[in-house]
């Protein structure tokens, strides 16, 4: 049984990075037929809170990753919260204390600070050094006795290597003796996260970690956890990191990391799906993925191995798409609010034909008010250089003039017979339609830019059409 699991800590929203690793381990589980379980790492006490726990399910509804095992659900293998599950792995830390596999340490947070400096100075990597680890009993009954503080550490085999085989990564070894007694228990009773995700792992049945590769140095730890219990280790699959479009390392500085800060800027779920699936992994050429399609495809094999780059510019590309591709009642339940904040008006089935006449044009939802400014107001600017261009000819006051009469007349006041009108008076004066259509455009929106006119005039219509043409600033 394929058994994955995403193991946020909850210190702050779903970022990007935590998303990408999620949707990976979704992903791998929905083609698998596999669990998707979720497991807040919160044993972190003075960093997480409720707050941040909110964030990440909002994160994960908002972008579909529906958990199988986890809070608010429950499941077969919980509790799901790391702080409930403490009782379990101080147990187990006692089954490692008895097997003389792991320690107490009555170091001082301070004594440790001076041996850290020390390291520094002769230019050595800080580890601890062992100077807990052949405490007489005696001698740790009276340090306890004495209420001292106390932490438990592994007992790292000093000798050997440790190898890490990754389903994403060449192997790598890793000298233990370059690794150190690290703490498992706190001096609070919580476990430390090397600790707890073994244990938790472990009892959970996980089957495949797959997390990003700055874990990867916490790997050969966790394996010589599992040698210590004697449990067979997970597979693992390292996922390559995310940089900035500069090549640093994908921060704050690079805009918004957090996902949901997506969704409020305008972004459609299913084009963040797409998008983030694509950062590190890859099916051929293929760009856009619908979610069936996605669960079809993924494979660990399709992971990359060098980093993604994040890029907006594709992410914008992506959203532009699924724009044009959802139902147009979803896209005018995302415009209404929007247009009705920014403009006051509430005739929703005007609402309704703006939209859609826009939909081709717009990248993020909010592009919807600028861009619909001159359907609800005629205090719009003119683009000054298209005046220059469009409205300072010779034909520009006829066109208009001739327009204008002709749509005074018409009926029915529909697109269709709009259209007649235009392809008509550019046949009599012998000019291209665009001679026609540019002033007119520019009369009736202010730039030359706008959806298909005919559409434009009708949606407007008569009366707006008729006042733009005679104020239009020749
Ligand atoms: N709580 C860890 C994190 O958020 C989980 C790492 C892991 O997947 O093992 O980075």
């Amino acid at each position: 049984m394929i058994r994955v699991r995403f193991a946020p800590s909850p210190t702050g929203a779903l970022h990007i990075g935590g998303a990408r690793t999620a949707l990976f381990n979704w992903l791998y589980a929905r083609n698998q037929g596999g669990q998707f379980i979720l497991r807040i790492e919160d044993t972190d006490q003075e960093r997480s809170t409720l707050e941040a726990n909110h964030a990440i399910f909002r994160g994960l509804e908002w972008l579909g990753l529906d958990w199988d095992e986890g809070p608010n659900i429950g499941g077969n293998y919980g509790p799901y919260y790391q702080t409930q599950r403490l009782e379990i792995h101080q147990k187990h830390a006692r089954q490692l204390l008895d097997e003389d596999k792991a320690y107490y340490c009555f170091c001082t947070p301070e004594e440790l600070d001076e041996k850290r400096k020390e390291a520094s100075k002769r230019k050595e990597a800080p580890r601890y050094d062992g100077k807990c680890r052949k405490l007489p009993d005696a001698e740790i009954k009276m340090l306890e006795s004495a209420g001292r503080p106390k932490v438990i550490r592994f007992r790292l085999p000093a000798v050997g290597e440790t190898v890490v085989h990754d389903l994403v990564r060449d192997k790598a070894s890793f000298q233990n003796d370059l690794l150190d007694d690290f703490v498992i228990i706190k001096s609070d009773g919580f476990p430390t996260y090397n600790f707890a995700c073994v244990v938790d792992d472990h009892l959970m049945e996980i089957s495949h970690v797959i997390r990003g590769d700055d874990h990867l140095s916490n790997t050969p730890r966790q394996i010589l956890l599992y040698q210590a219990f004697g449990w067979k280790p997970p597979k693992f699959a390292h996922i390559p990191m995310i940089l900035g479009k500069d090549k640093a390392r994908l921060s704050k500085r690079h805009g918004a990391t957090s996902v949901i800060a997506y969704s409020d800027m305008g972004y459609l779920p299913e084009a963040m799906l797409n998008y983030i699936a694509r950062l590190g992994w890859g099916f051929k050429d293929q760009e856009v993925f619908s979610r069936g399609e996605l669960i079809q495809k993924f494979s660990l094999k399709g992971v990359t191995r060098s980093p993604a780059v994040f890029d907006t510019d594709k992410l914008n590309w992506l959203n532009g798409k699924y724009i044009r591709q959802i139902l147009p009642e979803r896209l005018i339940d995302l415009c209404e609010p929007l247009l009705i904040e920014a403009y006051g008006n509430h005739d929703v089935e005007y609402i309704k034909k703006v939209v859609l006449a826009l939909r081709d044009r717009l990248v993020l939802i909010p592009d919807v008010v600028p861009l619909a400014k001159f359907f609800f107001t005629d205090d719009f600017e003119y683009d000054q250089n298209a005046i220059e261009k469009h409205f300072k000819t010779e034909h520009a006051g006829k066109i208009l003039e001739t327009l204008k009469a002709r749509l005074a007349q018409l009926e029915p006041f529909i697109k269709d017979k709009i259209e007649l009108i235009f392809k008509e008076l550019a046949k009599e004066m012998d000019v291209k339609l665009g001679v026609i259509i540019h002033p007119c455009r520019l009369a009736l929106t202010g730039t030359l830019e706008s959806p298909p006119m005919y559409d434009v005039i009708e949606i407007l219509g008569r009366e707006k059409v008729i006042n733009r043409l005679v104020k239009a600033p020749l």
